[in-house]
């Protein structure tokens, strides 16, 4: 009987660079989760583009991600089609909210928001897929939320917006299968960003409650891990869909809810 090497079948470590020699482009990369996955992308080695409608937080975060900024307002698909398109990694992040009851929603706000947050995402992929496709590799990933795939109320707009991206990345992960390219939702709850704290205290009006309240009663209401998550722990997930091991995850959306989907 012969002996020889073990021969393991797993897959080997990342190494921490893994994705030198890519390019990437974060959306409302100036702030909140799109800062943070622009940082956890330029430690993995990308060279990040950071895009946003606040030129001096993406001046602030291109700066120090050693990456480069863009000053664009994605409501404008004319800016929009000035953003680098060689890029191998897009992550569609940047969002806003409006809260208000249906009866009372702005039509021009809802409009506003599916243009931010499902048109300028559907021409970036557009833009950057046959870059990607060329060369046989490519990760878009879109920042959708628990609302991607349920309600609450007073979001028309977010909520029909979040569902849209669901959508939209679906049909780029059937498409971009045959060409190496994968494209993923990655789905918080309630994220420690700016964003939220907005959130907060628009709620807070709208209930009559404290914001306190507001926090434990309303926003983590269906949550069982009761605190908000870190924008870290989002750029984490993101990072994880565009390294070595997730080739063959794709078309999915992976909730980051405390648990909410299953309570
Ligand atoms: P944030 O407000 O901290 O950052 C959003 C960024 O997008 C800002 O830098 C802003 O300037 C930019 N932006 C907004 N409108 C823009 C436009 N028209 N053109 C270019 N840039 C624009 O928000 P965040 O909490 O980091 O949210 C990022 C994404 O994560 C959003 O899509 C949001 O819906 C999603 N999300 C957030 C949470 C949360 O709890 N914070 C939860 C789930 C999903």
């Amino acid at each position: 009987m012969t002996t020889g090497p073990a021969r393991s079948t797993a897959a080997p470590a990342p190494s921490s660079a893994y994705l030198r020699g890519r390019a990437a482009l974060v959306t409302g990369g100036g702030s909140g989760i799109g800062r943070a996955c622009a940082v956890a992308l330029a430690e993995a080695g990308a060279t990040v583009h950071v895009a946003d409608v606040d030129g001096a937080a993406a001046e602030r975060v291109a700066a120090a991600v050693g990456g480069v900024a863009h000053v664009v307002d994605l409501a404008d698909a004319a800016a929009v089609a000035t953003l680098p398109t060689a890029v191998d990694i897009l992550v569609n992040n940047a969002g806003l909210q409006h809260v208000a009851p249906l009866t009372a929603f702005p039509p021009e706000r809802f409009a506003l928001m599916q243009r931010v947050m499902v048109t300028a995402p559907f021409l970036l992929i557009r833009q950057t897929l046959p870059h990607m496709y060329d060369r046989g590799w490519g990760r878009v990933v879109n920042m959708s939320s628990v609302h991607g795939l349920r309600a609450s109320a007073y979001k028309s707009a977010y909520v029909a917006a979040k569902h849209a991206l669901e959508g939209l990345s679906k049909v780029t992960a059937v498409e971009g299968a045959p060409y190496g390219v994968t494209s993923n939702c990655v789905s918080p709850g309630y994220v420690r960003t700016p964003l939220v704290e907005g959130q907060i205290q628009d709620q807070a009006a709208a209930h009559g409650m404290s914001a306190e309240d507001v926090l434990s009663e309303v926003l983590l209401a269906r949550s069982p891990v009761k605190r908000l998550i870190e924008p870290a722990e989002v750029a984490a997930a993101a990072l994880w869909l565009c390294g070595p091991h997730s080739g063959h995850v794709t078309g999915i959306s992976l909730p980051l809810d405390g648990g909410w989907g299953a309570s």
